[in-house]
């Protein structure tokens, strides 16, 4: 039986890789910060089918630790500080997490179990203005936000230790990746989860930034497949992870408001405050590379995925709106 060891194991990729893995016959462990709330909210179901494992990429030890006690054959490391405007607030958390930590995890593996494969789950935010689109796996780096120039040293990091220690270490430059588990923060599940609440009376408008800005929008179980195929593969490379297409948050919305049968005009707001200084205009990814190499496409469809959203959304809504009365019962009890 082969073993993962998945940092970021309570995240949207995180989850879906555990699931992915799981059916593959894997025995999956996953590095857990300790909090003082459950963040178990993604990986609930999967219930003890996971070993999870408490450590922090912040703290060399553990790292260790986990490495020692997981023994894996492949390291996952999808653990970051991955919210933008929060990498301006934070910048020096976002630092330590997204860049020192994947320094951390890789003298860990380097020192306990150098045969591990890895996988870092680098990101699109390296190419920050990039003068050419499509971007590949040779694009210049120029990161334009904290997020992203951390996201680039732990880039140079694992081709570093590939090159210098021989380990098996991968990048998966992904482009932005949606799933329902999605946080609302972030544009796609926010439109999608704000149309739901207006079809269903629960929101009267949506509030939006830069509706001109483009995105390379990709499945989350698309992407999480590219991230195994990259460590099942003779030798070790990185590649770029995306749908190759690229959607303005214009067509998304329209998108989104075709399915529930509303037009957009009547309920989007544009407010400056979600407007981003300094943003990329055009990213989208090359994946000449990863279909011929991996053999992967993504298998759903941009507006496909806007379909699965707004179903999971709309049912999510619904039943939030019973479970109220259901707690106040017990509460009362
Ligand atoms: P990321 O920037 O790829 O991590 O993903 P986001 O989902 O946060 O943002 C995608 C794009 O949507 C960016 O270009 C934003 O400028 C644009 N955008 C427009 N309105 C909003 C908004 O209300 N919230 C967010 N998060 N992004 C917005």
């Amino acid at each position: 039986m082969k073993k993962a060891l998945i940092t970021g194991l309570t995240g949207q990729d995180g989850s879906y890789l555990a699931e992915l893995l799981l059916g593959k016959g894997y025995q999956v462990f996953g590095l857990v910060r300790r909090s003082s709330g459950s963040n178990l909210d993604r990986i609930g179901h999967l219930g003890d089918r996971i070993q999870v494992i408490s450590g922090d990429l912040l703290d060399q030890t553990s790292l260790m630790d986990a490495i020692a006690i997981s023994q894996p054959d492949e390291v996952y490391n999808l653990a970051s500080q991955s919210y933008i405007p929060t990498s301006w607030t934070q910048p020096s958390l976002t630092a330590e997490y997204t860049a020192l930590g994947v320094s951390r995890l890789l003298e860990a593996i380097r020192r306990c179990h150098p045969d591990a494969r890895f996988y870092q789950a680098s990101s699109s935010e390296v190419f920050g203005q990039p003068d050419v689109s499509p971007q590949n796996e040779r694009t210049a780096f120029r990161p334009r936000n904290p997020y992203g120039a951390a996201k680039a040293y732990a880039h140079w990091m694992t081709t570093n230790y590939r090159q210098q220690y021989n380990l098996y270490a991968c990048c998966g430059i992904t482009y932005t990746h949606e799933s329902p588990r999605r946080g609302a923060e972030f544009v796609f599940r926010k439109i999608t989860r704000t149309a739901a609440m207006i079809k269903l009376g629960l929101a009267s408008e949506l509030r939006l930034g830069n509706l001109d800005a483009q995105r390379d929008w990709c499945y989350a179980k698309d992407a999480v497949k590219a991230m195994w195929l990259m460590l099942q593969q003779e030798q070790p490379d990185d590649y770029i992870i995306a749908s190759g297409e690229t959607h303005s948050v214009k067509e998304l919305v329209q998108c989104a408001f075709n399915y529930v049968g509303l037009n957009w005009q009547d309920y989007v707001v544009i407010d400056p405050s979600f407007y981003r200084p300094d943003e990329p205009i055009q990213l989208v990814g090359n994946i000449a590379k990863t279909k011929a190499k991996l053999r992967w496409t993504p298998d759903y469809s941009f507006e496909q995925l806007v379909e699965l959203m707004l179903e999971s959304d709309l049912q999510q809504l619904s039943q939030e709106a019973i479970q109220p009365k259901v707690q106040l019962v017990s509460q009362l009890n």
